[in-house]
């Protein structure tokens, strides 16, 4: 692929060699005048933080409903947390900080309302019709889906972000999509940043998702404390201050957790980068995968994952909110199939294209309040 003939802007200091630099981006989709004051990737993160699909992440499910209380994660804060916490490790191994925010914060926007249950739920009513997965359709948010810019549809973001965005991508689809398809068909990977945002993804998962399961008491400190990462961390902060309520022990311990596990990757992966030597962002695609956790810490965050796939994400409350939520997916998806003529006129004039994806797209992009109350308008026979 060629450079994008982007303007070249001072490079901040401690930018490595094997970092993406914004002067050699791979460019836009649309070619566009760069600004002056920002580099390419430092004007990507804006357009994310000023998108619409940025602001319905505040309404949207990480695991626990919106409603059900104000201090559980949603998807926005979640994704604020991905960007801090990759950020903080980007920094350390000389990558490009703007970059891998600009990732981090775009990662979700594709999600549908009440997180996997919505995308499960679409991903079966769209089965016919070449499925739904939310990470491509993070993709066709900032491709397609934004409509703010005059010139274009979507957020024109640079090739750099948008590989970033396609974390996983099945060969069929990667065929579909190009420029970002190909690097599924080499079997290359992405840039170190793109692999940091998607371990920050689940680092921060992980932790926020402990603090969220105790604090809603579907979780219980006991049960924790089966995990090795987190008893580890938790007997070591009961050491120190035995006569902390356990309010602060938990969130002491996740801390600790956070970075742990923080300088297990800024370690493992200084050492894996060493190692194969990259010279250039050209030279880590070629590489295998550079930014990880070491294969003991790989193994604990393992095990945490599947307690709280077991626990929490199962956890028969959980599978209650689900359940209603796949319904009322399946209800809106049916209704609007059986008849388009219920769409927003906007969403009409998708129908003409692609009548199941532009159902799919209107849906995706509700948020979980926005969601239960068209339901409401389309089937509750009390409010005509
Ligand atoms: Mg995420």
């Amino acid at each position: 692929m060629k450079r994008s003939g982007v303007p070249k802007l001072e490079r901040w200091s401690g930018l490595a060699p094997y970092a993406a630099a914004p002067e050699d981006s791979l460019g836009r989709r649309h070619p566009e005048t760069e600004s002056a004051t920002r580099t390419v990737f430092q004007r990507d993160r804006d357009r994310i933080v000023h998108s619409t699909a940025f602001r319905r992440l505040e309404y949207k499910t990480q695991v626990f409903v919106n409603h059900e209380g104000d201090l559980f994660r949603t998807r926005l804060t979640h994704s604020l947390e991905v960007a801090q916490i990759a950020r903080s490790i980007a920094r350390n191994l000389e990558l490009n900080e703007d970059l891998v925010e600009a990732i981090s914060l775009a990662h979700d926007l594709g999600h549908t309302p009440f997180g996997h249950a919505g995308q499960d739920a679409l991903n079966r009513c769209m089965k016919a019709h070449g499925g739904f997965e939310h990470n491509l359709q993070s993709l066709r948010v900032v491709d397609q889906l934004e409509e703010r810019y005059a010139a274009f549809d979507g957020l024109n973001l640079c090739f750099e972000t948008r590989e970033g965005v396609l974390k996983h991508c099945s060969l069929k689809n990667a065929r579909l999509l190009g420029d970002v398809g190909e690097r599924f068909l080499l079997r290359q990977q992405p840039s170190l940043e793109a692999q940091l945002a998607n371990l920050a993804d689940e680092i921060a998962y992980n932790n926020h998702d402990i603090d969220d399961g105790l604090r809603s008491g579907l979780l219980s400190l006991d049960q924790m404390m089966e995990i090795e990462l987190f008893a580890h961390h938790a007997s070591d902060v009961r050491q120190a201050y035995p006569k902390l309520g356990d309010r602060r022990l938990i969130l002491e311990t996740i801390r600790r957790m956070i970075n742990f596990l923080i300088v297990d990757v800024i370690e493992t992966s200084r050492a894996r980068i060493k190692n194969a030597a990259p010279e250039s962002l050209a030279a880590v695609r070629r590489s295998p995968p550079l930014i990880a956790f070491s294969t003991s810490v790989r193994a604990e965050a393992d095990a945490l994952k599947r307690f709280l796939r077991n626990n929490l994400y199962r956890h028969f409350q959980v599978q209650r909110m689900t359940t209603k939520a796949q319904r009322i997916v399946t209800d809106l998806f049916g209704a609007f199939a059986a008849d388009p003529g219920l769409l927003p006129p906007d969403h009409q004039a998708r129908v003409v294209k692609d009548q199941a994806r532009a159902i799919a797209d209107y849906i995706a992009g509700m948020t979980d309040r926005y969601a239960m109350r068209e339901h409401r308008r389309l089937f509750a026979v009390d409010d005509l």
